[in-house]
């Protein structure tokens, strides 16, 4: 009998990866701007049209790629930001599976600008469903200019799949509020069919809070403070008397990453004990810092579910951290008829 097995060309290989890593036009919103954040941005600008189903363009000021990088950076497993099998334990930027771009190259329109400190001119490419059409030189300002469009042109069932441009859009705006959250300090501005959604210059983490959930936030955060030696936890809870029927604004963040986490929700919602009537749930806004050896980021491609190594020990500090805090806010019960 003939050999019957074949190494997939790269294109395909790449379609494949994508099918997990780009699941509708927020999941390309979300590496866009880790890329740009990576690349140490101060200022990034997200443009959509439609939902991200025509356009989704990230405009950063950050570091800017070399004319061979540019080209590489489609390249599937091509990363600056590992070298090696040990640096998956000690992870400090937001990507490091070099598969984003390849993936979203693969599905779509792709025009990349870029251009480093000191150059006098940036590259420009462009590429589609993984062929590189042309590069050429191009005057560009510092920074990288990725436009993404026609998600899924060559996958009909995929683009097919997509809900109403409501829907896409609350996930984009759900996935930039992530990360908008977890990097007070860069400002970030988000337009949807040209009309300015969010303007966020750069602040702190309280600022960043209640310019992204209105002003009236401001009154309802406990801050949340504590340091041990395997994990310091910042941010606030809101008051119990601003619990919600609907799940609402939850956020952990780990190394100011964006993650769920089940477990550690219930040691947070577990603290408030009688102050919360049945059916309601708390809104917080958490940031755990530990050692990146402690922790396993590469359990799955979209990277919102981490492994701690000592789980029940973050979840007991969690759980006594907040109670402490919310004690300390002398907030007592609030009865039903009092909301
Ligand atoms: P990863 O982020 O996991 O490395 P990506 O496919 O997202 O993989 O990006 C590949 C590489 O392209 C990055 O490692 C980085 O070197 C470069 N890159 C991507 N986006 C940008 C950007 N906005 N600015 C500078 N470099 C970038
Ligand atoms: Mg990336």
């Amino acid at each position: 009998m003939p050999d019957i097995i074949q190494l997939l060309p790269d294109h395909v290989a790449n379609q494949i990866a994508a099918g997990e890593v780009v699941q509708r036009p927020a999941s390309v919103v979300k590496e866009l701007l880790e890329n740009a954040i990576d690349a140490e941005a101060t200022v990034i600008k997200l443009l959509i049209k439609e939902a991200g189903k025509t356009l989704i363009q990230v405009i950063d000021n950050g570091n800017g790629m070399s004319r061979t990088d540019a080209r590489l950076s489609f390249e599937r497993h091509a990363t600056s930001k590992i070298k090696k099998a040990e640096d998956l334990f000690n992870i400090h930027t937001k990507g490091f599976r070099g598969e984003a771009l390849a993936s979203i190259a693969a599905i779509s329109h792709v025009d990349l600008k870029s251009k480093q400190e000191g150059q006098e001119l940036g590259t420009y490419i462009k590429i589609e469903g993984s062929n590189i059409i042309f590069q050429e030189n191009i005057s560009t300002p510092k920074g990288t200019s990725i436009a993404v469009k026609h998600l899924f042109y060559n996958i009909p069932a995929r683009r097919n799949f997509l809900k109403s441009n409501t829907i896409e859009t609350r996930h984009i705006i759900n996935e930039f509020q992530r990360v908008v959250l977890a990097h007070p300090t860069i400002s970030f501005s988000l337009y949807h069919n040209d009309n300015e959604i969010y303007h966020l210059g750069s602040s702190n983490l309280r600022q960043r809070i209640v310019t992204v959930f209105g002003k009236k936030t401001n009154e309802k955060l406990v801050p949340i403070n504590e340091v041990t030696d395997i994990i310091e936890i910042n941010g606030f809870v809101a008051k119990p008397e601003f619990a919600k029927k609907k799940r609402g604004e939850q956020f952990f963040f780990v190394n100011n990453r964006f993650i769920k986490n089940a477990y550690l929700n219930h040691a947070v919602t577990s603290a408030f004990e009688s102050l919360l009537s049945s059916g309601y749930h708390p809104s917080y806004f958490l940031y755990l810092t530990v050692p990146p050896k402690s922790i396993d980021i590469n359990i799955h491609p979209t990277k919102t579910e981490i492994k701690f190594d000592d789980e029940k020990t973050l979840y007991a500090i969690l759980h006594s951290t907040v109670k402490h805090s919310l004690g300390q806010y002398n907030v007592g019960p609030v009865l039903d008829f009092e909301r």
